[in-house]
């Protein structure tokens, strides 16, 4: 048997562990350091929306102004993908106070409900 080196995406911990596997076949790997924020992660995601570099640059582009239609075009996931990363990054961020600046962009409402109530 050949051991391949893992390391955790989250802390970068090279304490980790194989934990069973996806429904899919992916194995699945669990991060043995007790301050990792994650504990469970995949190697390799089916799904971009799940990919940690991914859910960092949706945090980014809505702290510099982007809307979530631009967000989920540059990249290519879904606009109901990028709501669900904000809101749990907001509840990640707890600790953090600066990334709190993204709260309010979750709750606008839609362009289209505001016009017809106007009239
Ligand atoms: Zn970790």
């Amino acid at each position: 048997m050949v051991s391949v080196p893992v390391q955790c995406p989250y802390c970068q911990s090279m304490e980790v562990i194989r934990a069973g596997k996806q429904s899919n076949g992916a194995q699945r790997y669990q991060c043995q350091n007790g301050q990792c924020a994650r504990r469970i992660f995949l190697l390799q995601y089916q799904d971009r929306g799940r990919v940690p570099e991914v859910r960092r640059q949706v945090v980014d582009m809505a702290l510099n102004g982007s809307g979530i239609r631009d967000t989920a075009r540059v990249l290519r996931i879904s606009p109901t993908t990028v709501i669900a990363v904000l809101k749990k990054s907001r509840r990640a961020s707890t600790r953090q106070p600066h990334v709190a600046a993204s709260s309010s962009f979750t709750r606008r409402p839609r362009p289209g409900r505001t016009r017809r109530r106007a009239r």
